[in-house]
């Protein structure tokens, strides 16, 4: 992967992704892609997201071995496992069953035993764990969830794709302060639409 040459530049970052086999994450239909920069499709209609986008959200996460971190939107599990190395525990919801049993296997086959994960409605968060002193959205809402807003610690950052469609969204950095929340835009991205409700997917 060429992430360096993209402007990738933490090495703490770039190491962790190297960490994880990103083939073990992806249909075997496209494991020769594996390594590709590109977003790949998983099943229930969602995606893997590109490696480059995993780099800048990682990057702008700004974790720290002694953090938790609340990931919305487990999906194949491979943000959770890049964030792993990176975090003391990474806590992760999906919607869909069968995405979410998929993405347990890999973390205990691959030994990373500080990710927890549980099936539910992301835009709630995991009101038990907070507050996060870091939350990383995948999929994008229209507008930041407010359980989300109220679940992050202050001083803490969450890192999101805002846009109600596919064409017109961007990653945005929010730091709750003391006083409030200040939003700053990174890029545009695409990334699947945040659904409301647990999917019935058995
Ligand atoms: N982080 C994932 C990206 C998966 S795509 C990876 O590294 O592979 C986004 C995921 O968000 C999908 O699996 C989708 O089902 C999930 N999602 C969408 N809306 C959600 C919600 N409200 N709660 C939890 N997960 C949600």
């Amino acid at each position: 992967m060429e992430l360096r040459q993209e402007g990738i530049t933490d090495t703490r970052v770039l190491s962790a992704i190297e960490r994880v086999p990103r083939d073990r994450f992806v249909l075997p239909h496209f494991e020769d892609q594996a390594y590709a920069n590109t977003a790949l499709p998983i099943e229930q209609g969602q995606t893997i997201s590109q490696p480059y986008i995993v780099a800048v959200m990682t990057s702008a996460l700004d974790v720290n071995d002694r953090m938790k971190v609340l990931e919305i939107g487990t999906g194949s599990g491979y943000q959770a496992a890049v964030l792993a190395n990176l975090c003391r525990r990474v806590y992760t919801v999906e919607r869909y069953p069968s995405l979410l049993r998929k993405a347990e296997k890999k973390f205990l086959e691959l030994n990373l035993h500080n990710v927890t994960s549980r099936l539910g409605d992301g835009s709630n968060g995991w009101p038990e764990q907070a507050p996060f002193p870091r939350i990383i959205v995948t999929a994008a809402a229209e507008e930041p969830p407010q359980a989300l807003l109220k679940q992050l610690a202050v001083g803490g950052i969450m890192i999101l794709p805002i846009g109600s469609t596919l064409s017109n969204q961007d990653l945005v950095q929010i730091r709750r302060t003391d006083s409030g929340f200040e939003l700053a835009k990174i890029l545009p991205v695409r990334f699947v639409p945040m659904v409301l409700g647990v999917a019935g997917d058995g």
